[in-house]
């Protein structure tokens, strides 16, 4: 591992103190500056636990292929985190994803439970406040994707970008929509997915997306690859939900992927067959997961990631008929 990744591991290693803001890790896509917003870090994740099919040999056979900001052969465990991906582009203030909100309710997660963190202030130290953001892109209704849409405000939940067009798929709220008992979505899940190996968290739909298209602020769309704002576009990863997209970010001929939750670790890049524990329908998920492998591979684009830690950017190549995962450091560090 080089010097200069050693030390940005380093800042994400150790949980922050709460009022600490981070330095943002900033990279140039095209004239898009793309600025990772952290919200949580662990270095603890259990790999069995996160990949309940591992095979006990895997990280013996992989483990040398993973950084050490990433897999700690020590320990065994793995380093993952939360965050979102700010992206000002064309004149526009868009966030990709919200991770999870303060304040939430989540007693099945005990990580994302009830959390307090900085995530507002290190908004604010890459320069933005929750008025300025244009548009919030979410690529799938999971607790940790959804939650700083809304903010505890007189014991109620309210939208915290008053001025945002929030864009999600359509199948993905009436399904969450139904399994917290509103309108029934007989329809869901399309048969061809066969059963769910479970249900996302519930109460997320409630608390996270419901206040928003109440206060108008909701668009809904079809997963088919339109351009929502200039240079950036949903297209179909279904399996880890319901109706899971990924975002494409091009600019000036540079394309780079917001790839969400078609990976939580890097481990996944090297063994793509493997489920995470979170993934709803996962034989679908890893058709998406080695389909947009794939095309990352042959494109170099760079992936930005949803769960990884380090810089939580890297590019993927082939390497047989199998892929590897490199990360890319920042292109620059704005101090806060
Ligand atoms: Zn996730």
């Amino acid at each position: 591992m080089h010097d200069e990744e050693a030390s940005h591991s380093y800042l994400y290693m150790t949980q922050q103190p709460p009022n600490n803001v981070e330095i943002a890790l900033s990279f140039r896509v095209g004239d898009a500056l793309v600025t990772r917003i952290p919200e949580l870090r662990w270095t603890n994740a259990d790999p069995a636990r996160l990949y309940p099919d591992l095979d006990a040999t895997a990280l013996d056979r992989h483990g040398g292929q993973l950084t050490a900001g990433s897999y700690n052969p020590d320990t065994g465990t793995l380093a993952q985190g939360t965050h979102s991906w700010l992206v000002r582009h064309a004149g526009r203030v868009i966030l990709i994803d919200t991770a999870t909100g303060n304040d939430k309710p989540r007693p099945r997660a005990p990580v994302l439970d009830r959390l307090d963190t900085p995530y507002l202030a290190r908004l604010a130290a890459a320069g933005v406040t929750p008025e300025q953001v244009d548009l919030v892109l979410l690529t799938h209704i999971h607790a940790d994707h959804v939650g700083w849409n809304t903010v505890l405000r007189d014991d109620s939940w309210q939208p915290l970008f008053t001025r945002a067009r929030h864009v999600y798929s359509e199948m993905e709220a009436r399904y969450a929509a139904a399994l917290d008992g509103f309108a029934p979505a007989p329809d869901l899940p399309p048969e061809a997915f066969g059963r769910p190996d479970h249900p996302p968290m519930p109460q997320v739909y409630t608390d996270s997306l419901k206040p928003v298209i109440d206060a108008g602020l909701g668009q809904a769309i079809e997963i088919d690859g339109q351009e929502i704002t200039e240079g950036l576009s949903f297209h179909p990863a279904p399996g880890h939900s319901i109706d899971h997209a990924v975002i494409r970010l091009r600019s000036r001929g540079q394309e780079a992927w917001f790839v969400a939750d078609l990976m939580h670790h890097p481990l996944q890049i090297y063994r793509p067959d493997l489920r995470s524990v979170y993934c709803e329908f996962p034989s679908k998920a890893e058709q998406s997961r080695r389909r947009i492998l794939a095309h990352a591979a042959e494109t170099g684009a760079l992936c930005l990631t949803a769960h990884f830690a380090e810089s939580g950017a890297g590019r993927v190549t082939q390497i047989g008929p199998g892929f590897a995962w490199h990360f890319v450091n920042p292109t620059e560090a704005s101090a806060s």
